[in-house]
């Protein structure tokens, strides 16, 4: 991966952005898409698009959401600590102890969570799993009037963190889930145009995925905004080469080895096939993942707008999902941008997705 390309990972990685709240990811997007692409827009919902070659055919609609799992503050109690709910999927025991950014409409307010200390938790507590509804915000607030005059219901929350090297080749950064889908699908696009590329190819960093992908989420809206025949759907998967998983239940999904192309009812063969073609000219590993009906992520948004579109669903294999310390490898990154860029690049109008 070229220094530029590491660079806007790391940039969009450390941009908070929770769903409902991704302005901050989705400006460093759109600044590094107006480097190279002939247009790029908002839409209402926040979605950002990037386009070339606008007028030709087919339509390929690039997706990765950029949103991130948060928290939101729903009360503020007498004595200043701040409760939240969780802005997509938590394990809470992953929160115990962090230090959070609470965003507020004047600036980040640092905060911790807080939960009594070991030496207090006792009985069936010590051996049960702590609820998102027994931790609090602490902000270092002296009374209720004292936070209120800081954060305000409805703010939202992300872990503190910055994103570190674990390594030669892999990343840990709590925003994994989705912002390396993000950047892929722009680097496709980059990488695409560079090629020599036929086709309208816009490229869309989605929003609100973590909290409805297929009902309520900005690729819904999106993808009927933008009227593709086919849908590249880039998100992360769960990489299962680590302790306690069983490959027998989860399949045998590893860090570094490549991009992850799905099969199943909601893919479209000739855009699997084709994209499995292209990883072979590009001498790209990939690996399979069996996804029978649903895909849980954009990709089913959509395959079902309008009339139904052609999608492909192309994964990058994370470690710890949707914890403060997601793992990627940046090779499998920047394979994934080039195996849909030269899928991209041999796109013709007479292509047939139908059967
Ligand atoms: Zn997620």
């Amino acid at each position: 991966m070229d220094t530029e390309t590491r660079d806007l990972l790391i940039r969009l990685l450390d941009a908070p952005g929770p769903s409902g709240h991704e302005g901050a990811a989705a400006a460093v997007w759109l600044a590094a898409a107006e480097e190279f692409a002939d247009k790029t827009w908002a839409d209402v919902h926040g979605n950002s698009f990037a386009e070339i070659n606008s007028g030709s055919a087919p339509t390929v609609m690039l997706a990765g959401h950029a949103d991130e799992i948060g928290l939101m503050v729903h009360h503020i109690d007498d004595e200043g600590f701040l409760w939240v709910v969780g802005v997509g999927g938590w394990d809470p025991q992953v929160l115990v102890g962090q230090r959070v950014d609470v965003l507020t409409s004047e600036g980040v307010v640092a905060g911790v969570v807080g939960r009594r200390a070991v030496h207090m938790i006792t009985g069936d507590d010590a051996t049960k799993a702590v609820k998102l509804k027994e931790l609090w915000i602490d902000i270092g607030a002296g009374t209720g009037a004292q936070a209120k005059t800081k954060v305000s219901i409805g703010d939202v929350a992300v872990i503190r963190s910055d994103t570190v090297n674990l390594g030669d080749d892999l990343l840990a950064a709590r925003s994994i889930d989705n912002r390396v889908g993000a950047v892929v699908v722009l680097e496709s696009l980059r990488r695409a145009a560079k090629r020599g590329c036929q086709a309208h190819i816009v490229a869309v960093a989605t929003v609100q995925e973590e909290i409805g992908y297929l009902a309520g989420g900005g690729a819904r809206t999106g993808a009927f905004g933008v009227d593709p025949q086919v849908g590249i759907v880039v998100d992360v998967t769960h990489a299962t080469d680590h302790p306690t998983i069983e490959k027998t239940e989860h399949g045998d999904i590893r860090l570094g080895r490549g991009p992850v192309l799905a099969r199943g009812a909601a893919i479209n063969r000739t855009v699997f096939n084709g994209l499995a073609d292209a990883a072979r000219a590009e001498s790209i590993d990939v690996q399979i993942q069996a996804v029978p009906a649903m895909t849980g992520t954009d990709a089913d948004a959509v395959r079902m707008s309008r009339a139904g579109v052609a999608v492909g669903l192309v994964s990058i294999p994370n470690r710890y999902m949707h914890s403060p310390n997601q793992l990627v490898s940046i090779t499998d990154v920047d394979q994934t941008a080039d195996v849909i860029a030269c899928f991209l690049s041999g796109l013709t109008e007479s292509i047939d997705f139908t059967g």
